[in-house]
């Protein structure tokens, strides 16, 4: 769920970062309604092309050098645009009725976990947003995969639903990010944290260790961990914001293995586990 304004609209976009008490340099993605649109927004080289190609519509998010009609306040004055063309059947259809780049973070407070259902972006945003437009719970369940194309290369900086696997069988690949910073703003450790803490670990018989550790420690804890990797991530952030609803104390989650979309799902888990820095 994402928290939709015109991407031209300074007094718009500017209502955006107020809400989510978003920092300003954060930049958004800039979502619209085709593949047609790309080229009006951003300057994509083949590989970008090619991805377009083969994974838009879709949760790929492509980062390319902007258009000047891309303002300032979307990109934080860089000169790269994000630009992600969503699937899903309602956001389609208010995109296509916009006819132009709407910018959309996730329908959250900053810093929170994302929202996956309406009754979460209510419950989050309240009266602060004008309308919710409901379309039932996310598919998904993890943000868009980040792939900046640039000059012929090619760098995945947030692991998603369109794998590293799937893009590298398409274009070729450069080693991801050093730690998501700077290259990657908004990207920090701390990013999609819960209110209880968060332990990882690595096997159910180290989830049962570490909760019985918290109950003899007087800590309520919950378990969070799905099989099947598609339906942990879709899960994920709905079970992390039912434990706080519970009021557990420590969540512990089990890190599904480093393939396809479970390095999303790890990606995700670190960040919820990271403690705030400084
Ligand atoms: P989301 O969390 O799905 O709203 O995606 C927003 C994230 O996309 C930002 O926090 C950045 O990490 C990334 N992003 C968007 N635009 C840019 C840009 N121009 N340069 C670098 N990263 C960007
Ligand atoms: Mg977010």
């Amino acid at each position: 769920y994402g928290l939709a304004a015109l991407a031209e609209d300074a007094d718009a976009v500017a209502r955006v970062f107020e809400v989510k008490g978003r920092p300003r340099s954060h930049p958004l993605i800039v979502h619209l309604a085709s593949v047609a649109q790309l080229d009006d927004w951003g300057v994509l080289d083949d590989n970008a092309h090619e991805l377009a190609r083969r994974f838009m519509p879709g949760p790929l998010t492509l980062l390319v050098p902007r258009r000047l009609r891309v303002p300032d306040w979307v990109t934080g004055g860089r000169d790269t645009v994000a630009l992600r063309i969503p699937n899903h059947p309602v956001a389609h259809a208010l995109l296509e009725a916009v006819g132009t780049g709407v910018v959309a973070p996730s329908a959250n407070r900053f810093g929170r976990v994302s929202p996956t259902t309406a009754d979460h972006v209510a419950a989050d945003l309240g009266e602060d947003v004008d309308l919710v437009l409901d379309g039932g719970p996310s598919a998904v369940g993890v943000e868009s995969t980040i792939v900046e194309c640039a000059e012929g290369r090619v760098r995945i900086l947030r692991p998603g639903a369109v794998t590293a696997e799937q893009i590298s069988a398409v274009v070729s690949v450069q080693a991801g990010p050093d730690d998501g910073d700077s290259r990657a703003p908004g990207m920090m450790k701390t990013h999609y944290a819960p209110v209880a803490r968060v332990v990882l670990v690595e096997s159910m018989t180290e989830a049962d260790s570490e909760m019985n550790r918290a109950r003899s420690a007087g800590l309520r804890s919950a378990l969070v961990h799905h099989d099947n990797v598609e339906d942990y991530a879709e899960s994920l952030y709905s079970d992390m914001r039912s434990a706080d609803m519970a009021g557990v104390d420590v969540i512990v989650a089990v890190l599904p293995p480093e393939v396809g979309l479970g390095a999303a799902v790890r990606d995700r888990l670190m960040k919820a586990a990271a403690r705030p820095e400084g």
